[in-house]
């Protein structure tokens, strides 16, 4: 293997930077030419490809977002879109890809593998944790640090006003985000889609939190469940207390990546890069027990992911 690629794709996430990096940087380390990949699999469709070198990752393992840009490609969807990407790799001499995204773009990763034998590893960066085979994604600690300060900033405000306070945060099929923050923000009910909740049962936990002297009632709430603001309102036709929403978007996915992000990201972009030396493909790098572990993409895929039911639990005893 002389030459590689790298490209992030889908939603981006702090520390993708990092992982970019440390792709680069031990590429180069391991003899490697490597090349950068911009805006997804639409600027590899579209050839968007330049050389990197130590200089062009430098200055950058400290920033959110991505260098390279990201996008969806619904043209890379289609078989014809693929053979496209696959000629673009072929022409600039790319032997080997690594892609740093969610589960969407590993399955991209997996059919031009599949269809053209092109060497592919996958890194886990999405602000989600929704990915089943690893403990951690990059950027999942950095977004709920930032949930973190806006939770922390919303008490006080609720607490003056003694108001219910719902704080919508991402994860449609996955409720990570809400169950982590829920639990070190000491929220008073957490909403996932993978746990039931009834609604009555939310609205007699609000009322006697009141009645025991709770000045504030937070409650996280994961957007694949439903919307803040309706539920704000029906709250509060059925308590009578004050209840405000806050969906905090797009704030999540942005900010300088956390300690943990940004070492997770080295770690695993130096990890992918060794693997594509070892002649290895279709895998998809990490951690598990604090250890970088690689399996087989389809098996990753394949694999159902189970909420961490011990945490809901615990975060149910600790809000009474
Ligand atoms: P996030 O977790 O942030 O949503 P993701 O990688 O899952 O990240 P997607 O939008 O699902 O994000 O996928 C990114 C891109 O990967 C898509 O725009 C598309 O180009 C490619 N991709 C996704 N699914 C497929 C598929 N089944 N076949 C080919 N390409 C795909």
């Amino acid at each position: 293997m002389r030459t590689i690629g790298v490209l992030t794709s889908g939603g981006d996430a702090p520390g993708m930077n990092a992982a970019i990096r440390a792709v680069v940087r031990m590429g180069i380390h391991k003899g490697l030419r490597v090349m950068g990949i911009q805006r997804g699999y639409n600027g590899l469709i579209n050839g968007e490809i330049y050389d990197m070198n130590r200089a062009t990752v430098s200055d950058i393992i400290q920033r959110g977002g991505t260098i390279l840009k990201t996008a969806r490609s619904e043209e890379f969807r289609t078989e014809e879109g693929r053979k496209k990407a696959y000629n673009v790799l072929k022409v600039f001499g790319i032997e080997g890809l690594v892609v740093i995204g969610g589960d969407g773009s590993f399955t991209g990763a997996q059919k031009l593998s599949q269809e053209f034998g092109l060497k592919t590893i996958g890194i886990p960066g999405t602000i989600d944790n929704d990915l089943a085979y690893t403990d951690y994604t990059i950027g999942f600690d950095t977004a709920q640090n930032t949930v973190l300060d806006a939770i922390n900033k919303l008490r006080d405000t609720s607490t003056s006003h003694e108001r219910v306070s719902i704080v919508e945060v991402m994860g449609r099929r996955c409720g990570d985000i809400a169950l982590y923050t829920g639990l070190a923000g000491g929220s008073e009910s957490i909403i996932i889609p993978e746990e039931d909740y009834n609604f009555d049962e939310l609205c007699k936990t609000i009322i006697e939190g009141k009645v025991r002297g709770k000045l504030h009632n937070l409650i996280l709430l994961a957007e694949g469940v439903g919307g803040a603001e309706e539920m704000a309102k029906k709250i509060q036709d059925v308590t009578g207390i004050d209840t405000r929403a806050t969906v905090l978007g797009h704030i999540q996915r942005g900010g300088s990546p956390s300690a943990f992000d940004r070492v997770l990201a080295s770690r695993l972009g130096a990890r992918a890069v060794e693997l594509l030396c070892e002649g290895k493909s279709q895998r998809v790098v990490g951690i598990k027990d604090n250890k970088i572990v690689d399996i087989d993409i389809n098996e990753a895929l394949a694999m159902k992911r189970e909420s961490n039911r011990e945490l809901y639990e615990l975060a149910k005893i600790l809000s009474y």
